[in-house]
């Protein structure tokens, strides 16, 4: 009897660090609480409305490092490259946590940040994604 084990999905955790890094998750709901309670990312609940309490529990990592994981296929999408839009399933980042990067002031230091020469800009340019094919036009021919 051939057991498919293998086949499932396997969800990696993304930092490196983590022990789920090398030891992946079979269910996508388990990686996304593990996301959400483990490194306190801010992945939305469905149905549940994300307080102000809420969000001041979310590491500032996730939000201001420069990308948002899509809630649907929790990559990490890179704002720079593809705006609110899910390069992967075209989903669009929530607007809830758009305003969140964009109007929030980022933190000067952020905690467990060193000291990187990139020269970096605050980077609050980035319209909100109202249709998701105009950002992503724009972002290919830039
Ligand atoms: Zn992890
Ligand atoms: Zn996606």
């Amino acid at each position: 009897m051939h057991l498919g084990a293998e086949h499932k999905t396997k969800h990696l955790c993304d930092y490196k660090k983590c022990e789920r890094h090398v030891r992946p998750f079979f269910r996508q709901d388990h990686f996304r609480d593990h996301l959400r309670i483990y490194h306190k990312e801010d992945l939305l609940r469905r149905g549940t409305k994300a307080d102000r309490e809420w969000w001041a529990s979310r590491a500032p990592r996730p939000i201001f490092k420069g990308w948002w994981r899509c809630s649907r296929c929790l990559v990490r999408v890179d704002l720079d490259a593809n705006g609110f839009v899910c390069d992967a399933c075209g989903s669009q980042c929530e607007k809830e946590r758009q305003r969140y990067r964009l109007e929030t002031p980022k933190p000067s230091v952020l905690p467990g940040e060193k000291g990187k020469g990139k020269g970096q800009s605050p980077r609050l340019h980035h319209p909100i994604a109202s249709s998701g094919s105009s950002v992503r036009k724009r972002a290919a021919s830039s």
